[in-house]
């Protein structure tokens, strides 16, 4: 991501992978190829590859810092933690992009996971000793409360990868004392706000921050791809409630567009943040500086 700030906030992000990931046929179970095709026409080629029609997506940690306080808002996927092949990759670029932040696991004061999923809260956790620990072991770490008790009745019901994830990235920061589950629409710390956003997950939320009168609003998996700005019907094939997710995204875009809210969606490549544009009926994403 580009770093930006709002107010007396920086922002940046630690990338733990980036590029190409899906065709839209497969992202958006309900979208068409034509439509697809015709909107990406007019995007960017950092958002999309021309010659494959295969979108671009990236993972990402963002960092805040505010006098001397550093706040992480989704942990990516991780270290050490049996996933499925796609998410086997490499995860020392996620290290070094840590180490490049000029930060040691013990300077991170807050940890905000805006859902459960797999890419969303993998380095809350890491294996030391044949022991899931938190990796911040100073940190506030803030868990939605519903989304805790969600995952955990799956796990119960015996869905694999979703107790795998609940069972070594969350139990073990909640069994720690380092967790406070919380309301979606819990007031966590100063200026940092949550904003309720369910069905890609049933307690999926989106993080707003304030500070000297500007304002962003961490979006989590609220949206995949700029795409969904033209088709705010499109939910993505992850989300566990489509039409919820949709419903959620656009009553967002209806609050949020024309307004000088910075957008940050969790997996838009770089520079990443941006802002929502009414368009007709529907909407376009710009990014900041475009
Ligand atoms: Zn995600």
């Amino acid at each position: 991501m580009k770093p930006f700030t709002i107010g007396d906030i920086t922002v940046s992000s630690i990338i733990e992978r980036e590029g190409p990931i899906r065709p839209p046929s497969v992202m958006f179970p309900t979208s068409d190829t034509a439509t697809a095709m015709r909107h990406l026409q007019g995007m960017a080629a950092n958002v999309w590859s021309p010659t494959s029609g295969i979108l671009y997506n990236t993972y990402q940690t963002f960092v805040l810092r505010r006098r001397g306080q550093v706040i992480l808002i989704d942990t990516c996927v991780g270290e050490n933690k049996a996933r499925p092949p796609h998410f086997n990759y490499s995860k020392q670029p996620w290290l070094d992009g840590f180490a490049a932040q000029q930060l040691s696991f013990d300077a991170v004061d807050v940890v905000i996971n805006t859902h459960l999923h797999v890419d969303h809260c993998g380095w809350n956790t890491r294996l030391v000793n044949g022991r899931w620990l938190p990796t911040f072991p100073k940190a506030q770490y803030y868990i939605g409360r519903r989304e805790y008790e969600f995952w955990g009745e799956q796990t119960k019901r015996g869905w694999e990868l979703p107790g795998r994830i609940w069972t070594d990235s969350a139990v073990p920061v909640v069994e720690s004392g380092r967790a406070r589950l919380v309301d979606m629409d819990a007031e966590l710390e100063e200026g940092v706000r949550l904003l309720p956003a369910p069905g890609h997950t049933p307690g999926h939320f989106c993080v707003s921050v304030v500070s000297r009168g500007e304002r962003a609003v961490f979006i989590g998996d609220l949206m995949h791809h700029p795409i969904q700005c033209l088709e705010p019907q499109w939910s993505s094939c992850f989300c566990v409630d489509q039409a919820m997710a949709s419903e959620t995204r656009r009553r967002f875009f209806e609050e949020y567009a024309d307004t000088p809210t910075i957008i940050v969606p969790e997996h838009f490549p770089y520079p990443t943040a941006g802002r929502i544009v009414r368009q007709g009926s529907a909407f376009r994403w710009k990014f900041l500086d475009e």
